[in-house]
Order: C-alpha cells, then structure tokens, then sequence
C-alpha cells in the first residue's frame, strides 16, 4: 500500500457525483510511480456523466499523487448497499 485508502476516499467522495467508493488498492513508490485502483458509485444517468465524474476523480488523485496510473471500476448507486468498506 502506497497510500492510505482513507485518503484516497475522501479525495474520490469531495467529487461531485460521487456517492462512495471501495475496494481502494494502491502499490509503489509516491513521488515516482503510484498505482491506484479502486470501485467508485457514481450517481449518474448516463455513461457521459458517469464517465466526466471519473476523469474529475483521476485529476484531482493526478494532481496529489503525480505520477500516478489510476484504474477505475465504475458502480451505480444500487450496489452501495452491501459495499460500505474502503
Ligand atoms: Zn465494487
């Protein structure tokens, strides 16, 4: 783990859009190169929306973390119930 996942949560939930996200992983050094991986729920109607929340998500991670390779696994709002963990 490179950075602590609570971290990466609060970054991910201060998006608009963004209803929750777990499953945080992240691997490497900070400062030279960061992995992250995560499942985020977005409460969007569309692909488009869903999309533009999650590229708001990796600059805002790009932007603290910088150089950093983010992958993100996109959720609807229904499967926030039994997913509460980082
Ligand atoms: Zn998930």
């Amino acid at each position: 783990m490179a950075i602590a996942p609570e971290v990466i949560h609060d970054i991910a939930l201060s998006v608009p859009g963004v209803v929750n996200c777990h499953d945080i992983a992240s691997r490497g050094v900070l400062g030279r190169q960061v992995f992250i991986e995560m499942h985020l729920i977005v409460d969007a109607p569309d692909v488009e929306t869903a999309h533009r929340i999650t590229e708001e998500v990796e600059r805002r991670l790009e932007e603290r973390f910088n150089p950093v390779r983010i992958l993100i696994h996109v959720e609807p709002p229904t499967y926030q119930s039994n997913q509460i963990t980082f």
